[in-house]
């Protein structure tokens, strides 16, 4: 029985004992619970967050999140909003509790961008202004577009664009400025380029002069060379040249006509009047004009103001420039003096673009417009027209309208519908004065097949003059 018994107590022995070495073994493990990563950190704006986390380390050797007795992770990190942040780590490991606490602070550090459409800019040698517009955006990660609060400045060989975001960062984007070449000299004309005379009437030579590049009149010899038969219709060119240099030189063209039986005894003649421009469809307007030598009546207005050399072309190929309005806004009938300053700002532009002033206007909405109405307190047609009248000019209204400002902007077929209403409101009885938009690309479009039909038509097309008996509305009020 000893034996049996001896070993029971030796393999009892032998287990406690084992035990004890294991728990010895355990007692010096070493192991850590630490936060991975920085303490305090900085996010920029709208970026993405991920968080390092914690780690427990057992004998330098890493334990997962499995193991653990518990562990939490609180976090309220919103990075679409500025602000400071905190994470929340709560551990239980061998039943011990850890805590650790991390800052999150979003911030936007980031500054604009600036973005142009060129490196550098070029000035007007004569004028010193840019030669082409400088289109820039700015753009930012918190703010979004800030185009609108770019700034300006310039100095003398660079221009300055800055921005600063709302959390106050800054960018600033330098255009080195280039001076443009001097453009050459040139032959002016006085008076059109582009003149037409009647059969048998006389033609008489306003001559050129000379300008440097930057238009100031300077000496040299002008050779005008051609002639014109005014007994002979057809074409005409007249040429200038710089006596010596034959590359600087300017031509005119003048057209004698014969009137048609029809239009010399005042009917059958079409007066062309084109309103609301120069914009984007006068050129086209214009060739074809010229394609068909005809001559037309622009009322202008500043509405386009970057088409405001337009003006000067419409004077230069011979067509009659006349005052519609500078602004065509309704408010210039809030006064007889709110009128004629509108009125007398055109003008100004058209003595700018072709050295003459003009005693030709038609009225915004025609003179039986309603937006000048007396009663409400407006300054009334009637009043505007006897002022008109005392002043010496002279008003236009219409007898034929092909409706490119009414009717015929609904409709599917707009170039069609406006010159069905041409071909159908024009009278071979009368004189006809056609109002139409030089500002609508179906007007420009159907321009051509107006006037090849009225030409078929035996019509004589004519510009507006201070002679030209006028078509006057009632004036409203
Ligand atoms: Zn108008």
């Amino acid at each position: 029985m000893k034996k049996p018994l001896l070993l029971v107590i030796i393999i009892v022995f032998i287990f406690i004992n084992s035990f004890c070495i294991y728990q010895v073994l355990n007692t010096h493990d070493r192991y850590k619970v630490l936060l991975k990563g920085n303490n305090d950190i900085k996010l920029s704006y709208n970026s993405d967050y991920s968080d390092e986390g914690f780690e427990v380390l057992l004998n330098d050797k890493e334990v997962s999140y499995d193991e653990l007795d518990s562990y939490d992770i609180i976090s309220d990190v919103d990075t679409t909003k500025l602000g400071e942040y905190k994470v929340e780590y709560n551990i239980k490991y061998r039943g011990r509790d850890y805590h650790f606490e991390r800052i999150v602070r979003v911030v936007d550090e980031e500054a604009p961008t600036i973005e142009t459409n060129m490196d550098e800019v070029t000035l007007g040698y004569c004028n010193n202004e840019l030669t082409s517009t400088l289109e820039y955006k700015a753009l930012d990660n918190f703010d979004g577009d800030i185009t609108d609060k770019v700034k300006k400045s310039e100095s003398d060989d660079k221009y300055i664009l800055s921005v600063t975001d709302s959390n106050g960062n800054k960018t600033e984007k330098e255009l080195k400025k280039k001076v443009g070449e001097k453009p050459t000299d040139k032959i002016v004309l006085n008076g059109r380029a582009s003149v037409s005379i009647e059969l048998g009437s006389s033609y008489k030579e306003e001559g050129a002069y000379l300008t440097d590049g930057c238009g100031e009149t300077i000496e040299g010899e002008i050779v005008t060379s051609g002639n014109v038969d005014t007994n002979k219709e057809g074409k005409y060119t007249i040429t200038y040249k710089l006596k010596d240099n034959d590359n600087i030189k300017n031509k005119r063209t003048i057209t004698v006509y014969k009137e048609t039986a029809k239009a010399s005894n005042g009917s059958g003649i079409i007066y062309l009047t084109f309103d609301d421009g120069p914009g984007a469809y006068t050129s086209q307007i214009l060739n074809t004009l010229d394609k068909y030598n005809v001559k037309a009546t622009f009322f202008v207005t500043n509405q386009f103001p970057g088409y405001k050399n337009t003006i000067k072309q419409e004077y230069d190929r011979g067509h009659t420039v006349a005052v519609h309005s500078l602004t065509h806004n309704w408010n210039i009938y809030q006064s007889s003096n709110a009128y004629w300053n509108d009125f007398n700002a055109m003008n100004d532009i058209i003595e700018q673009q072709t050295g003459h002033r003009t005693t030709l206007l038609r009225f915004p909405g025609g003179t039986s417009n309603h937006m000048a109405n007396k009663t409400s307190g407006k300054v009334g047609m009637s009043t505007l027209v006897n002022e008109v009248n005392s002043k010496g000019l002279h008003y236009f209204d219409w007898n034929v309208s092909v409706e490119d400002a009414g009717s015929c902007v609904n409709v599917s077929d707009k170039v069609s519908c406006v010159v069905n209403n041409f071909k159908r409101y024009i009278n071979p009885n009368r004189e006809n004065i056609v109002l139409m938009h030089d500002i609508k690309s179906f007007t420009a479009n159907g321009l051509e097949q107006m006037i090849v039909y009225a030409k078929n038509q035996g019509y004589t097309f004519k510009a507006i003059n201070e002679n030209t008996n006028p078509i006057h509305f009632k004036p409203y009020q």
